[in-house]
C-alpha cells in the first residue's frame, strides 16, 4: 500500500525567491505534493502563481516582497496568512551573488549580498516563526544555504557570498535549537553549482575549473533539489532539525 509520508496535502507553503530558478522549481514540486503555495519575490510573480495554480490544481498567491525590508516582511507574512487562512511551511530561498574579488568589491555591494542572503533569511524566518508561535502551532522551515557556506569555491572571488552562506548554515542550527520547544523545525539545503540565472553568466574558464572539480562532472539542476526540500518540509523528517543537506555532485567530498 502506498504511504503518504511525504505528502504536503492540506499545508500552506511560503517560498521566497519563488518567481524563478530554484524557488520556482521547488514551488512547483511542493504544489505537486498537494501544498497550497505563497510566492514572495522582489519581482512581480503573478504569472508564476497562475501557472502553478493551473498546472497543479492548488491555490497559489504571490506577493511582491523585498526580504531585506523587515517591516514589509512582517506585513506580507501576516497578509499572506490572512489570505490563505494559515501558513505551515517555509522554503526560505531568496538570494543573490555579485562575484568580485575581496580587494575589488565596494562596501555597499558587500553589504547588499549579506543583507539579502543572511539578514533577509533571518527576517523571513523570524516573522514566520512569530506567526506560528502566535497561532500555537508548529511548522517546518528550510533555508537555502550553499556549498559555498562550507568550502571556498575557485577560481572566482566570492568572499562576501561565502561568508553570507556560512552565516545561513549556522543561523539554521541556532534557530533549530531555539525553536525546537515550539515544534518548529529548521533545516537547510546547501546546493552545489546549479543551472540557474545566478550561474548562467559564468565565464567559460570558470566553468572549466568547476567541471574539473565536480566528481559528477556536471552541474546540477533545480529539479535535483526538490526531493530534499520535500523531505525536510514533510512529516517524513519529523525528528530532523538543525541539519544541512549538501547536494553538490560530490564537490565537498574531495
Ligand atoms: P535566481 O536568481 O534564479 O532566483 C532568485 C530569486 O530571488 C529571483 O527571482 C530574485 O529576483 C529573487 N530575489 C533577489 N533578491 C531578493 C530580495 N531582496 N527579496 C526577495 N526576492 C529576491 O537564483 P537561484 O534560483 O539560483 O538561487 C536561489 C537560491 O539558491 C539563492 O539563495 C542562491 O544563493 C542559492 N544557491 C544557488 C546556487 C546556484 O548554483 N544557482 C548554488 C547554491 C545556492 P531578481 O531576479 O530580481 O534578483
Amino acid at each position: 500500500m502506498k504511504t503518504n509520508r511525504f505528502s504536503l496535502e492540506g499545508k500552506v507553503a511560503v517560498v521566497t525567491g519563488g518567481n524563478q530558478g530554484i524557488g520556482k522549481t521547488v514551488a512547483c514540486a511542493l504544489a505537486e505534493e498537494g501544498a497550497d503555495v505563497v510566492i514572495l519575490d522582489v519581482q512581480d510573480s503573478q504569472a508564476t502563481a497562475t501557472e502553478i495554480a493551473d498546472r497543479f490544481g492548488v491555490r497559489c498567491a504571490s506577493f511582491v516582497c523585498d526580504v531585506t525590508n523587515a517591516t514589509q516582511v512582517k506585513e506580507i507574512i501576516n497578509e499572506a496568512a490572512g489570505h490563505m487562512g494559515t501558513l505551515d511551511l517555509l522554503f526560505n530561498n531568496a538570494g543573490i551573488d555579485r562575484e568580485k574579488d575581496a580587494l575589488d568589491i565596494p562596501a555597499d555591494e558587500f553589504a547588499l549580498v549579506v543583507n539579502v542572503n543572511l539578514n533577509g533569511i533571518f527576517y523571513v524566518a523570524a516573522e514566520f516563526a512569530r506567526y506560528l508561535v502566535a497561532q500555537g502551532k508548529g511548522g517546518s522551515i528550510v533555508n537555502t544555504s550553499s556549498m559555498s557556506g562550507h568550502i571556498v569555491n575557485i577560481p572566482q572571488g566570492d568572499a562576501h557570498y561565502n561568508a553570507s552562506k556560512a552565516g545561513v548554515s549556522h543561523l539554521t542550527r541556532s534557530l533549530a535549537v531555539e525553536w525546537a520547544k515550539y515544534g518548529i523545525r529548521v533545516n537547510a539545503i546547501s546546493p552545489g553549482y546549479m543551472k540557474t540565472a545566478i550561474t548562467a553568466t559564468a565565464p567559460e574558464e570558470w566553468l572549466k575549473v568547476w567541471l574539473d572539480l565536480i566528481p559528477a562532472k556536471r552541474m546540477g539542476t533545480p529539479e535535483e533539489l526538490v526531493g530534499a526540500v520535500i523531505y525536510l518540509l514533510s512529516e517524513a523528517s519529523s525528528y530532523t532539525t538543525g541539519t544541512d543537506l549538501v547536494i553538490d555532485g560530490g564537490y565537498t567530498s574531495i
